[in-house]
């Protein structure tokens, strides 16, 4: 009787791991058509300033609006196009796109002081190509440096350091700002943060939600923005949801911030209300 059980559980696991496999490779397949078919395209979310809540800038996120599974989030795509490296063309995908609209904003409104700020993967600052890979989009599109920032993790600063400061320092000479996502979950050594010529930390959500109840967090976030003006960096404050917050931040110097609590992202089509007011 062990024996059969056993055995019938071999094949419950077999099945589940095919069906597994058989859902990463769907899902694969049709990431790729998404690309060739530029399904990806990217929502934004307003960054304001604390002080007086004026729209500074937007982050641009991705969405996918796939013909065969109707609109995705970041969370069921991201993780397979990274372990694929196809997330590499949905970021340019986003990045173009976005810079085209920015760029349209620019004509419509009169509004050159905007940014978009674009997520990367870390693999992208391994490679030699990014910063001929992102003017040529700019030339494309006919966008200014100055109004592109480029997100990318900790985790791009912890290898191939040689070629990663080598490409930062070229998209730093066009002009484009560079920020450090989610800052404060990744790895603890600090020591790095100098070596590399970055713009902005953005401190991420985890420390951000409801700070106003949890002390430890705010001593976190305070360490962080001293550790910024230090660095002559500036900090965005992500995931703010509520009044109490917004308000906590701002008493710690964190100059800008980005959350539910101000704007959700959005199409662009309703962005646009935003700018115009
Ligand atoms: P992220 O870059 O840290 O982006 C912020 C995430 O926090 C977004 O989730 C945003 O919708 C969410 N968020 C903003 N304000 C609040 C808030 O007040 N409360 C809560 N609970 N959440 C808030 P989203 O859009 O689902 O994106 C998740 C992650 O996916 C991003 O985190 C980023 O790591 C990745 N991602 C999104 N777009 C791209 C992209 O074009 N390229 C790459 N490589 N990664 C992307
Ligand atoms: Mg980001
Ligand atoms: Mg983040
Ligand atoms: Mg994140």
């Amino acid at each position: 009787h062990a024996k059969d059980k056993g055995k019938g559980r071999y094949e419950v696991f077999d099945a589940s791991m095919h069906n597994k496999v058989q859902n990463a490779l769907r899902l694969e397949t049709d990431i790729r058509e998404g690309i060739i078919q530029e399904e990806f395209v990217p929502h934004f979310q307003p960054i304001v300033r604390l002080r007086d809540k004026k729209i500074v800038g937007f982050e641009a996120l991705a969405r996918w609006q796939s013909d065969q599974r109707g609109f995705v989030y970041p969370s069921e795509f991201i993780p397979l196009a990274e372990e694929t490296n196809l997330i590499m063309a949905i970021d340019l995908q986003i990045l173009e796109k976005s810079c085209r609209q920015l760029k349209l904003w620019q004509d419509q409104l009169q509004r050159f002081d905007l940014y978009v700020s674009c997520n990367l993967f870390s693999n992208h600052f391994f490679s030699h190509t990014l910063p001929d890979d992102i003017e040529n989009i700019l030339t494309k599109v006919g966008l200014s440096p100055q109004n592109l920032r480029l997100e990318l993790t900790e985790r791009a600063l912890l290898e191939n350091t040689e070629v990663v400061l080598e490409n930062m320092t070229r998209l730093k000479a066009l002009g484009i700002r560079i920020l450090l996502d989610d800052f404060g979950t990744g790895y603890s050594s600090l020591s790095y943060l100098h070596r590399f010529p970055i713009d902005v930390l953005k401190i991420d959500r985890s420390f951000i939600n409801n700070v106003h109840e949890h002390g430890n967090h705010q001593a976190i976030i305070k360490t962080i923005v001293d550790l910024a003006t230090n660095l002559q960096m500036s900090t965005v404050g992500e995931g703010i949801e509520n009044l109490a917050d917004a308000q906590l931040l701002e008493k710690m110097d964190c100059v800008y911030g980005q959350g539910f609590y101000f704007y959700k992202p959005m199409p662009a089509s309703d962005l646009v209300k935003f700018l115009q007011a």
